[in-house]
């Protein structure tokens, strides 16, 4: 076992990793000349690096890791299923009981008719079964010219071919040549970057109906479905105003369109719910989950679909899917976590404990002259950073130039945040303690602290 006592020197890691080692949204040159910080191990909402040194983990991993690390027993679970059936598939008539167990789980846990579950390996091909599956649902309904699918600019929903032409990032569009076809994006409701002069409410009904007018446009018999998270998470934990997804879902139900709620990061608790469909209020035909469903012990992901579109998928063959579909080990690993969130109360202890602390903890930070808006839903939160608190103004520099700043000074401060443009996210393990938040909170507002000294020295704390 490699351990932080016998491993490699970490300069020689290092190097081994930039020779080899290609990280996903990161530039290389960048990576590889500061060298990755190597993680060798974790136990709770603890991580350590390969130099011996413990950081707090602000984000779960990458929003997954919600049962804290280390839990042996989804480690017996793993090792258990790998022994018994390491592998089968379930394409051709057949089926095992990771994989029919998880289902029936997630029927029971899932709201409203929502009994019907697609497996994939994560979020993003759970998407592009999505897009696969909503086009051929209206197909087979004798509407096969209904293929439109209306998303939302920055929206997160993958990385695949799929799954990132349905997210709004204009970045990947960029890369690669997507959207595919038949993808069609509004605005997001993101009040305080775009919100204006309106109060949030009016801005939560104006965003909503621009999916009507959208519908319109298109034409509401070309119009298949829509996709949203509940809250945004990779777009910078974007909480809607409260007037914004009954609006949606008002606007879904008149024109019978599907909706999908991509459930990856709120799904499992993160909001003290279920799901984020719950804290939302909306009754979602799909949802898409990922992340939180293993904890991020091992990968899978789902769709979970309503009675009435298995049905009419069911009537043909559908033809698709992924070997690894409900692979019996991470179906075991899957169950093994979702009884831990229900034995141990988990979603209590975000509702009731965590939750309300790190909301009155977070909400202090408002006050730092860096800070806009400090905003958190469950264990989930988000900063603005800006030079202006009063005209919500962005930075004269680059978006994303000050956040990086600020997250560079929270991991030499030992927590992790990430930025995503001048925001600051964090998702914690829902394990984490009170003790926890407050050592978290008290670094990030000294990293803050240290990222306002560094921006005036350079001049760059004014605005555009
Ligand atoms: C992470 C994420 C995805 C993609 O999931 P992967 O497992 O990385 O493929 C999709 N949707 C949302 C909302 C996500 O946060």
């Amino acid at each position: 076992m490699t351990t932080v006592a016998n491993h490699l020197p970490t300069t020689e890691l290092q190097a081994i990793d930039a020779a080899h080692h290609m990280h996903p949204f990161t530039t290389g040159k960048e990576i590889n000349e500061n060298g990755a910080r190597i993680i060798t191990s974790a136990k709770g909402v603890w991580l350590k690096d390969s130099e011996g040194q413990e950081i707090l983990d602000g984000m779960a991993g990458l929003w997954c890791v919600n049962i804290g690390y280390g839990r042996p027993e989804i480690a017996d679970v793993a090792a258990r299923q790998m022994r018994e059936l390491p592998f089968y598939n379930t394409f051709f008539q057949t089926s095992h009981v990771p994989a029919l167990m998880l289902a029936k789980k997630l029927a029971e846990l899932a709201p409203g008719d929502l009994n019907h579950v697609f497996f994939a390996n994560g979020g993003s091909d759970a998407n592009d079964t999505n897009i696969r599956m909503v086009r051929t649902y209206w197909a087979e309904k004798d509407q096969p010219e209904r293929d439109v699918i209306i998303s939302r600019w920055n929206g997160y929903h993958g990385s695949t071919i799929g799954g990132a032409s349905l997210g709004g990032m204009k970045g990947m569009h960029a890369q690669g040549g997507l959207p595919i076809p038949g993808i069609e994006f509004i605005d997001e409701p993101n009040w305080w970057a775009e919100g204006g002069d309106q109060t949030p409410e009016e801005f939560g009904l104006a965003r909503a109906r621009q999916l009507e007018e959208k519908i319109k446009e298109i034409g509401p018999e070309k119009v298949a479905a829509f996709i949203g998270e509940p809250i945004q998470g990779a777009g910078g934990v974007i909480i809607p105003p409260a007037t914004y997804w009954p609006e949606i879902q008002r606007i879904c139900d008149k024109y019978g369109i599907l909706l999908i709620a991509d459930e990856v990061i709120c799904g499992f608790g993160r909001t003290g719910n279920w799901f984020g469909s719950q804290t939302m209020g909306i009754k979602p035909d799909i949802m898409t989950v990922a992340k939180g469903l293993s904890a991020g012990y091992v990968p899978i992901g789902a769709s979970i679909v309503s009675d009435e579109i298995a049905k009419v998928i069911g009537d043909t063959e559908f033809n698709h899917g992924y070997t690894y579909s409900g692979h019996p080990v991470a179906c075991a690993v899957a169950l093994e976590n979702l009884r831990i969130l229900e034995e141990e109360n988990v979603l209590e202890h975000v509702r009731n404990v965590a939750g309300p602390h790190l909301k009155k903890r977070w909400e202090e930070l408002a006050e730092h002259p860096l800070v806009g808006e400090a905003r958190v839903e469950g264990l989930m939160g988000s900063i603005a950073l800006t030079p202006d608190k009063a005209t919500r103004a962005p930075f004269a520099a680059d978006a994303g130039t000050v956040g990086y700043i600020c997250r560079e000074r929270c991991f030499a401060n030992n927590i992790v945040m990430r930025h995503v443009g001048d925001r600051m996210v964090i998702a914690p393990p829902l394990v984490i303690t009170c003790e926890e938040i407050d050592i978290f909170v008290d670094r990030a507002r000294k990293s803050l602290d240290e990222c306002l000294e560094k921006i005036r020295a350079d001049g760059i704390f004014k605005a555009a």
